[in-house]
């Protein structure tokens, strides 16, 4: 093993008719090339290990070589090529902006640039991460790229162009190089694996490909790492275990639970991957990839999003062929909602659980028939428990029609003629207020909502009712609302309680709020007020607005993060008790 060479640089291209998954590019430079307009200077971006510092090296050498191709490609012959292979080459020059960007490294550069080169025509100078320049090293180094000699061309490279100065980028020719597709890595990979003589099956590349995400330089950093181990023969299976990725199997087992509505077995198979040891926001994120991969397999025009081996392809297709688009529509917008909500979650198992129950609900004949049900959960067994945690920090779970009339007639008796007008048959309770559950009900014409939880919502009644009414009344009714908050939501009466409507033109009303989170709270729940409003007052032009008002000692604290940095000023000793019994708070 003495003279081993990581694959990464074994198989670094040589020719830009080597370089992976960045065809378009590369025939520019070529193009370039070939019909002798050269910049002096160029600017290579992209992600990191897509071939930026490698073009680079490759441009140096055809530009100098003494014998290039009719393509455009340097000959790899002739003494200028063989210098450059054999990195002994002067007229390449690199430098590390990441390590070396002081002023002085700058300078002996420039220095460099000065000489003409013995042989070959250009002398090369390429300058990684170059947005890690110091600011004075970028002065010294512009003045060199606004006037440089005839022979030097300078190839800047960055991961973050955005970074790079507009002085700079305005001087360069700029050159964006693309992440890796799948495909293409797993075209390259089984080249070098044929090349090594080791054995791999295309799904094993493929999961080595996908864990790369588009770094052709880690995708065989992983593929040295899986040949160490694996012995010459790579297997799929070899390769999940190794770098723990989660077995395409399992999604497919939970899709099929899913499809069929076993809530048990989902959840024991949900269970069986939590065991192994992965995380639930993966679980739920490569969930969602696998209903995405399951869409995009519908249909031959959008085939080519799969980024998949063959062999798994068929098995999309065949589970595709048992998903109706709607369903998958849901589906990946219930993940979706769950991989959102997943960070501020309490209780995330719980969260994960609630989301695959309502996936297995999705293709029951209840919720299909009639898109109005879509998203209900429906009691299990043991339907009461659920209805409980519907208050969990997950998407507002709307519940079915039986539990919405007990709970809302007995929680809030006089709201019946809320939803009279409109005759929704089912609609979230006012207490759950969270702003797109509430935006689907009661009067608010469907297509006409706006989910963005703005402080004024467009809400267009089915009848124009415009009562004229006065601040006493706003008030009168804006109090009468505070008691049928949920207690849950005491957050919401504290801030109705302490902050109170002023009438303005056009009826709108506006309230003076203390802080943004008595803000951002006052505007989620806003529909549901204004709802309330709009049907006590008569009127269904009544807005709501917001704004903060600047007290004169400064702000207090509200939140309860808030709260404790005050305390902890006051007793550094709380933070020694809330590590010491492990405390978190929520808001
Ligand atoms: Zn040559």
């Amino acid at each position: 093993m003495d003279n081993y060479i990581v694959s990464a640089r074994k198989y670094r291209p040589s020719t830009f008719q080597s370089v992976v998954g960045q065809k378009a590019l590369t025939t520019t430079l070529k193009n370039a090339i070939q019909s002798n307009k050269l910049a002096h200077a160029y600017l290579f971006c992209g992600p990191r290990g897509v071939g930026k510092t490698s073009c680079a090296r490759i441009f140096a050498k055809t530009i100098n070589c003494l014998n290039p191709s009719a393509d455009g490609e340097a000959c790899n012959e002739c003494e200028s090529c063989l210098a450059f292979n054999e990195q002994r080459s002067y007229n390449i020059h690199e430098l590390d902006a990441a390590s070396n960007n002081s002023v002085e490294d700058i300078r002996s550069l420039i220095d460099q640039v000065r000489i003409p080169p013995a042989i070959g025509k250009y002398k090369v100078f390429i300058i990684d991460e170059v947005h890690m320049l110091s600011p004075a090293a970028f002065n010294a180094f512009l003045k060199t790229l606004e006037e440089p000699p005839h022979h030097a061309i300078f190839i800047l490279a960055t991961t973050e162009k955005q970074k790079v100065l507009p002085t700079i980028i305005s001087r360069c020719q700029v050159y964006d190089f693309s992440r890796i597709t799948v495909a293409d890595m797993v075209e390259h990979l089984e080249y070098v694996a044929s090349q090594e003589g080791v054995n791999a099956e295309p799904e094993a590349l493929n999961v080595i490909a996908q864990k790369a995400d588009g770094s052709m330089r880690d995708a065989l950093s992983i593929f040295d790492q899986v040949v160490s181990f694996a012995k010459g023969h790579i297997t799929y299976q070899a390769v999940i275990n190794n770098l723990n990725v989660l077995d395409y199997e399992y999604y497919f087992r939970l899709t099929d639970n899913i499809l069929n509505g076993k809530i048990r077995a989902a959840l024991l198979t949900l269970n069986e991957i939590l065991s192994n040891g992965f995380e639930g926001q993966n679980i739920i994120t490569g969930l969602a990839s696998h209903f995405r991969n399951l869409l995009v397999c519908k249909d031959e025009s959008t085939l080519i999003l799969f980024e998949v081996g063959t062999s798994i392809r068929e098995k999309y297709k065949e589970m595709a062929k048992r998903c109706s688009d709607s369903f998958l529509f849901k589906a990946l917008e219930l993940a979706n909602m769950c991989d959102l909500n997943y960070r501020n979650s309490h209780n995330k198992r719980l969260l994960l659980e609630l989301t695959l129950i309502q996936m297995c609900q999705l293709n029951s004949p209840d919720n299909t028939d009639d898109n109005k049900k879509k998203e209900l959960i429906k009691p299990l067994a043991a339907g009461e428990k659920l209805q409980n945690q519907s208050s969990q920090p997950t998407q507002a779970q709307p519940i079915t029609n039986t539990q919405t009339t007990s709970r809302f007639t007995s929680a809030v008796p006089p709201q019946a003629t809320i939803v009279s007008e409109t005759q929704q048959q089912e609609r979230t309770p006012l207490k759950q207020s969270r702003p797109h559950a509430s935006l689907s009900i009661k009067g608010v014409s469907k297509e006409q909502t706006k989910q963005d939880g703005s402080n004024t919502p467009e809400v267009q009644q089915q009848e124009d009712i415009i009562n004229d009414f006065t601040q006493d009344e706003l008030l009168n009714f804006w109090n009468e609302y505070i008691p049928l908050i949920d207690e849950k939501k005491a957050f919401l009466r504290n801030i109705m309680i302490s902050c109170k409507p002023e009438l303005k033109e056009n009826y709108l009303f506006d309230v003076g709020v203390q802080n943004p989170e008595q803000q951002d709270d006052l505007s989620s729940s806003c529909i549901d007020i204004l709802q309330y409003l709009r049907t006590h007052l008569k009127n269904n032009h009544i807005q709501m607005s917001t704004h903060l008002i600047e007290t004169e000692e400064g702000h207090l604290p509200f939140t309860a993060s808030e709260k404790y940095n005050y305390l902890l000023q006051i007793n550094p000793m709380l933070e020694k008790l809330k590590d010491e019994f492990n405390l978190s708070f929520d808001r």
